[in-house]
This record gives C-alpha cells, structure tokens and sequence, in this order.
C-alpha cells in the first residue's frame, strides 16, 4: 500500500551529542487537535517522564498515541505538513529522554495492541504496543513454548523488534518470523528476521524511522501449561531477587563488551553505589542505574559518561550504552 504523502523528518538517533545551542520552546502549551478523518488527538507540551521507566525527561513538543494502522498514518502526514521530526515511544522502558524533552511528535505506540494466536501454524501475531510479558504469559498459559524468558523484559513487542530484547539465554530474534513496520514514504513492508539484521541487542531498526506496527513469532504448542507457567514465573522471581527491579531505572544500561559483563567492569572500577545527584550506580547490578526519587536526565546522563571515562582510563574499554538517549545533553 502507498499513501500520497512524503517522508516525515526523524529525529535523528544518538541527537543527544549536539552542544546545547538553544532551548526549546514549546508554544500552544494547552493545545489539541484532531487528526483528520479520526478520533485521534494531538496533544501539546505533554510531560514523557511518566511515560518512561527512568521516570526522567522533559515533555514532548507534540504527542499522540494512535490506535490503529490509520490514526497511525494520520499522525505521520500531520508531522510532514508541520516539517516536524517523529520519535517512537514504545513503553518507554529503554530510554533517557533530556530533561528539555523532545522537539516534534512524539509516537507513543501503547495503543497499538491486538493478538491473534493461529492453531494451525502455532505463529502469534501481536501488535507493537502490546506489552512483552503479558504475551509472555499468555503463550504460556495456553502451552505454547518459546517466549518464556520475556516476562521480566517491560518493553513493547515494537521495542522487542527494534532492541531485539533477550533474556535467559533467549532473544526476539530466535523467535521472531516477521515485523510489520510502516516506511516513512508511507508503504507498509513485512521483513524477515534475517532482512533485520539482528545481533547482540540490536537491529537494522535502530537508526531507521521504521514504526513497527506489529510482529510474528512462532511457537511451539502442546506444551503442558502448568509446567510452562511454572518455567516463566521461575525466571520472574530469578530477575526479581537479583536485580533492583524496585526502583527507576531502564534495566542494563550499557551493553557487554566481548568477553566482559559490563557489571563486572563497573564493580571493578569501584563505582558500584557511586551517585551523581539523584541518579546512582545500584548495589545489588553494577549495569543498573537507579533513579533514587530525585534523578534528573542530567544526572544519569552525566553518571552515564563518567562511568564510561572510568572504565576506559582503567580497562581501555569503551562501554557503549543499551540504553537510547534522545534529545539534547549537555556534552562532558
Ligand atoms: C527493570 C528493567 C529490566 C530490563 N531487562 C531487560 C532484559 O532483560 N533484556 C533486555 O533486552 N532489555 C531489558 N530491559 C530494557 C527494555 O525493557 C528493552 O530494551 C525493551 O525491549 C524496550 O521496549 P520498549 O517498548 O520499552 O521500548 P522503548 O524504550 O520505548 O524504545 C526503545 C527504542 O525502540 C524504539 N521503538 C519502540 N517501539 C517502536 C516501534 N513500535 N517502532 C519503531 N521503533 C520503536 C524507540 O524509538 C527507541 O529507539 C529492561 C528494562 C527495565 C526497566
């Protein structure tokens, strides 16, 4: 399918390194306005902190949380006519938004939610903004092996596909057959999990203005429920008991290194508790970083790059974040 429009501008990922040469300004702080042809709105000057598992960041310019393919495409070709730059939120649970927040429309894709499990083949076929461990448990309550290493992941399927999530050995692309994604040129295309290019945590999403729109796994049924729901709440309390999964944070922040855990490397350099404001090294997982009720996006963006410059002096090893940092910071 092609819509008559031109691509939208994306704001570009990684946009973070730009020196801070001017502040936003968000004008029509109260507006909203109704996409064409829907129900959708467009809401102005809206806060993402609560929309983030850092619970950190400024407001979106523009947002808008469609729930369907259509509120979807109308959302891109209200971005274009207004020249605005689009960034994806999926549940916000691997992201450092600036505390300036972010120039544009923000997608917030939360809403973009169905699933439909197909006997005959044992492929499910799930919208981007349906949350990872619901699909998780529902595989396994209905005896469908494969997705039980996601439950402790609180991301989207969307996010899933573009960071290919993993845990306990297992990850998005072992399982993934498919991903919807909508083009910016408004053409729907299906890629294989080969034409994404996963590796380690990453994908050819990152850095595309590709919105997932929904994905496919395949499954294994038959499998005794009982004994899979078992598996999948054992995983849950394994990551509950050793990760600080009590307080803000967005999971591991950096990725391993080789043959290096990035924890390891952390606890090595003596940061492990280390604190910038309220943004803090966790205790109990080195790779965590923990928003301690105060933390601003600074803070955790500084304590980001001074773990880094430690690492480096002492290890010659330069971490590269997991997590996503979008709008401006202050470079160090
Ligand atoms: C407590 C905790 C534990 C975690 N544990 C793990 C773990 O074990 N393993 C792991 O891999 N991760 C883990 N994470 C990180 C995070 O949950 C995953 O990376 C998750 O896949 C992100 O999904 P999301 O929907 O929150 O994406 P977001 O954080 O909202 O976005 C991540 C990136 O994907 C893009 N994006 C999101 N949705 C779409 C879409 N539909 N289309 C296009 N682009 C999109 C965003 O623009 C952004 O670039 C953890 C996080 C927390 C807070």
């Amino acid at each position: 399918m092609t819509l008559s429009y031109d691509p939208p501008k994306v704001a570009a990922p990684g946009s973070n390194l730009t020196p801070l040469s001017c502040q936003f300004v968000f004008s029509n702080p109260d507006t909203q306005i109704r996409l064409p042809r829907t129900d959708c709105l467009v809401k102005s000057n809206i806060p993402l902190a609560h929309l983030t598992s850092f619970r950190v960041g400024g407001p979106a310019e523009w947002y808008v949380a469609p729930s369907s393919l259509e509120e979807l495409q109308a959302s891109f070709e209200w971005a274009k006519a207004k020249d605005l730059p689009i960034t994806f939120l999926g549940a916000g649970s691997n992201l450092l938004i600036s505390d300036r927040g972010l120039p544009g429309l923000v997608v917030g894709t939360r809403r973009l939610r169905q699933s439909n499990f197909d006997t005959r083949t044992g492929q499910v076929t799930v919208g981007a903004g349906e949350p990872l461990p619901r699909l998780a448990w529902q595989a396994a309550e209905r005896g469908w092996r494969g997705l039980e290493w996601a439950v402790g992941i609180p991301g989207t399927v969307g996010g899933a596909v573009v960071m290919n999530a993993g845990a306990h050995g297992g990850c998005t692309a072992d399982h993934l057959v498919s991903a919807e994604v909508l083009m910016p040129n408004g053409m729907i295309k299906t890629l294989t999990t080969a034409e994404l290019g996963y590796a380690y945590r990453t994908s050819i999403l990152q850095g595309k203005n590709w919105t997932v729109t929904q994905a496919t796994f395949q499954l294994k049924p038959g499998d005794d429920p009982a004994l899979l729901t078992a598996e999948t709440s054992n995983h849950l309390n394994h990551r509950r008991s050793t990760q600080p999964y009590h307080m803000p944070s967005c999971g591991s922040v950096f990725r391993n290194p080789g043959q290096y855990k990035a924890g390891w490397l952390i606890e090595q350099v003596g940061l492990k508790g280390y604190q910038i404001g309220g943004a803090q090294v966790a205790q109990r997982h080195a790779n965590f970083i923990l928003n301690c009720g105060s933390a601003t996006a600074t803070d955790i963006f500084q304590l980001i790059r001074h773990i880094q410059q430690e690492v480096d002096r002492q290890w010659r090893l330069r971490l590269e974040p997991e997590v996503r940092i979008l709008g401006e910071f202050q470079p160090i």
